[in-house]
């Protein structure tokens, strides 16, 4: 049988299973808040033009506002100023699209200290156990954090000091970015930086170091715990806006049981 047709009927005999990444869309989805004076993205909504009524008989349908950074999300390298003349969402080869991810779990890391930072020493210590880290592919960052998110004040996680919430070292993102050949990094939190990233050098490193390097970042990412160690099967697909710095995304995974 084809490779194709095998994994068709894989599929339907539920040898593998597609597992949704992907946050629910609505006003309620968490959204980043930036302090003063910077310009903060709105919440997603839906705009109502017919239900079935005069203004549309037989047809329901909506207009949407989002912003490019609402929700399960895509960071395109021209995001950041490090990828200004990098690729928007819309360039991305679809081929970088679906590729392999592996999970690293820092659930009970994050879950006892909320600014826990993951450090080079995390990950190659994840790959004595699991091997090495996948060409072209994603690492996906556990940590607990989709448990939070429908409850906004626990997701953002923000005090007077501003938000807590685990992210990346500076160091850790400089090394992805630069020796590792990930294609990005995937996280369940708001953006793919710490909530303290802001007070990093440089600022945001995940953001700065990876989107430079012309790699991507997937966010508000949940069922992560469903996913194995290695071997799981990523779909990410962000829309193709045209000179797009990101897009909501549907992101899968194909994972064998
Ligand atoms: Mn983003």
């Amino acid at each position: 049988m084809a490779l194709l047709e095998q994994l068709a009927a894989a599929l339907a005999a539920g040898e593998v299973e597609v597992v949704d990444l992907t946050a629910p869309l609505s006003e309620a989805t968490p959204i980043l808040q930036l302090p003063e004076p910077f310009a903060n993205t709105r919440h997603f909504a839906l705009h109502e033009l017919s239900r079935y009524d005069e203004r549309g008989p037989a047809w329901y349908w909506n207009d949407i506002t989002t912003g490019e950074h609402t929700g399960t999300h895509f960071d395109a390298p021209v995001h950041w100023v490090t990828g200004r003349d990098g690729a928007d969402v819309s360039q991305v080869p679809a081929g970088q699209l679906v590729a392999p991810a592996v999970v690293l779990d820092a659930a009970a890391e994050a879950g006892a200290d909320p600014d826990f930072l993951l450090e080079p020493d995390h990950i190659l210590a994840w790959t004595k156990t699991h091997g090495p880290l996948p060409e072209g592919g994603w690492l996906l960052y556990r940590t607990g954090w989709d448990s939070r998110a429908d409850d906004a004040a626990a997701f953002l996680n923000a005090d007077e000091t501003g938000p807590h919430t685990p992210g990346l070292s500076v160091e850790c993102a400089r090394w992805i970015a630069e020796e590792t050949p990930l294609i990005g990094v995937g996280v369940e939190t708001v953006g793919t930086d710490a909530g303290a990233a802001h007070g990093f050098d440089p600022a945001f490193p995940c953001h700065s170091f990876l989107l430079g390097a012309g790699k991507y970042g997937l966010t508000q990412l949940r069922n992560l715990d469903r996913l194995p160690p290695r071997g799981a099967l990523l779909v990410a697909a962000p829309l193709p806006i045209v000179g797009g710095s990101g897009s909501p995304s549907r992101v899968l995974a194909l994972v064998e049981r």
